[in-house]
């Protein structure tokens, strides 16, 4: 019998396999397809390789959560830095998003001039790394006294930035500006939802602040795709079964057993890293069932569009684009499509003279249920991002190679999720209400981004962070 099941592949579920398997435990991971990462791998179609969603990686600065990890597990990744992380296009304007304060502030000045430009983006930058020095939360919801215990450990957060938690993220830009044209808004709009997964008019200023102060530290472009950094991570680990859909899970007593199609196995505890709205279908028992049925109100259905392309280039590119555009996007629910371009010199993911190219833009996973109208929809959709991309970066279209697109369906279909991105940090769904790494069934965990912190590398490193402070406790 395993000491641990993980259920699932992802940065959650990968990570923390490999965390508990440094320490000596005995683990098994299952991962439903061949590659593994889930949200943030890479894949191959048609012999060439691209990245499935993830394409940046942050949190890897000195001291940074991600950076801390992969010590901890001797994982020495091949590494690029990107700076500017983001070039942000819109209209006219070029706005790269430099990690230097000073060199990122001249372009966004003379882009969007206002007065109170500096004193603005300086309290982004105040707030943001601020934040970033609080360290080693603990976040529990697995009874009364955990509760007690979590809010204990984020008192200084609340007590240091409560005037910011408090007021709409939209409502304090809004007073604070005095008045601001539609298009800087629009600007600022694009970009925190990229990290907060949620716009302008759900989420207080403190969250706000956390996504545009992203690209002040240091991102990182991962050399040969992201799928070759899971190769890496999982590589301790005692058993790592691929294309092993666990299909369903009985607890017992003292231990719990997990079907596939290939048999069963046991394990003592088990830890998912499906998302907290698909993971009572796993289940029988009713207590199980219920605990993740009450977080199903949590989906908020965002999810993504994939535009996924090879081109033969001699131009240089930067890494990652952000296309703003004026009018939201049919089909979707943001003005804005995220380009990623692989490294000119990454003969690993793409031959010399070629780059991989993942695009994408938020939909909504209900925009896609009607069978009728799938396939016509999606090309509409496909023309559009190819059109908008390949006419603002200039792309010849003789020199395009490969061109398809995904939607929340091909997610579901192939990692069981068509939500996307996890649980948005909204005022509603702010501490305490997001579904922690514990739960009050004996021997059952989560991680990934739908539970405790958030999204992306640094967001579920934290919640893998807790999780391995909840095991040792
Ligand atoms: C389009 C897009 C772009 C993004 N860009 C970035 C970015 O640039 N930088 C960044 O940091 N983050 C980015 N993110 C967010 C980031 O990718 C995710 O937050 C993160 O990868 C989620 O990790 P997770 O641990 O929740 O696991 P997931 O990615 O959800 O993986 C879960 C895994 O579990 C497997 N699984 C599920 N059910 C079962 C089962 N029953 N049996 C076996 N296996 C199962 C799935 O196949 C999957 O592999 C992006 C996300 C998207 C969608």
């Amino acid at each position: 019998m395993k000491d641990f099941a993980v259920v699932g592949s992802g940065i959650g579920g990968s990570s923390i396999a490999a965390l508990l398997s440094a320490k000596g435990f005995d683990v098994a991971l299952f991962e439903k397809e061949s590659y593994l990462g889930g949200c943030s791998s890479s894949f191959s179609h048609k012999g060439h390789i691209y990245n499935t969603g993830a394409t940046t990686l942050a949190g890897y600065e000195q001291n940074g959560i991600v950076k801390d990890v992969f010590e901890t597990l001797r994982l020495k990744p091949e590494l690029i830095k990107t700076d500017p992380a983001i070039v942000v296009m819109q209209n006219d304007k070029v706005t790269p998003r430099f990690a230097d304060f000073e060199n990122f502030f001249r372009h966004l000045d003379a882009n969007y001039p206002h007065e109170k430009n500096r004193e603005f983006w300086q309290l982004v930058h105040e707030i943001d790394a601020a934040f970033y020095t609080m360290n080693g939360h603990y976040y529990s919801n697995a009874s009364m006294f955990a509760k007690l215990k979590s809010l204990v450990s984020f008192l200084p957060l609340f007590m240091k930035f409560q005037k910011y938690l408090r007021v709409s993220a939209v409502a304090f830009i809004e007073k604070f500006f005095g008045e601001i044209s539609e298009e800087y808004l629009q600007f600022m709009e694009s970009q925190i939802l990229i990290v907060s997964q949620a716009g302008l008019k759900e989420i207080n200023f403190f969250t706000a602040a956390i996504s545009l102060g992203y690209t002040f530290h240091d991102t990182y472009y991962v050399k040969g795709g992201f799928s070759a950094l899971f190769d890496m991570i999982v590589n301790n680990i005692n058993e790592v079964h691929r294309n092993a859909e666990i299909l369903s899970i009985e607890k017992h007593d003292s231990f719990y057993r997990l079907h596939t199609k290939q048999g069963a196995f046991e394990a003592k505890n088990v830890i998912l890293n499906s998302t907290v709205y698909e993971s009572a279908k796993l289940f029988v028992d009713d207590e199980v069932k219920n605990y993740y049925k009450k977080y199903e109100k949590l989906n908020n259905h965002q999810s993504s569009f994939m535009l996924y392309m090879t081109i033969k280039s001699d131009e240089d590119f930067f890494h990652h684009y952000q296309l703003i555009q004026n009018e939201q996007i049919k089909y979707t629910l943001s003005n804005a499509v995220f380009v990623s371009f692989s490294d000119k010199n990454d003969t690993k993911i793409a031959p010399q003279g070629h780059y991989s190219i993942t695009a994408s833009i938020h939909t909504d996973s209900r925009f896609w249920e009607d069978k009728q109208s799938y396939k016509s929809q999606k090309k509409e959709l496909e023309s559009i991002i190819f059109n908008t991309i390949t006419a603002i970066l200039k792309i010849e279209k003789e020199s395009v190679v490969s061109c398809f697109s995904a939607t929340p369906k091909t997610f579901q279909r192939y990692i069981n999720r068509s939500q996307l991105g996890g649980n948005a940090i909204t005022m509603k769904n702010f501490l305490p209400f997001l579904p922690s790494n514990d739960t009050p069934i004996k021997g059952l965990y989560s991680v990934g981004d739908s539970v405790y912190a958030a999204q992306g590398w640094p967001g579920v490193m934290l919640g893998v962070k807790n999780l391995e402070r909840l095991l040792d406790a």
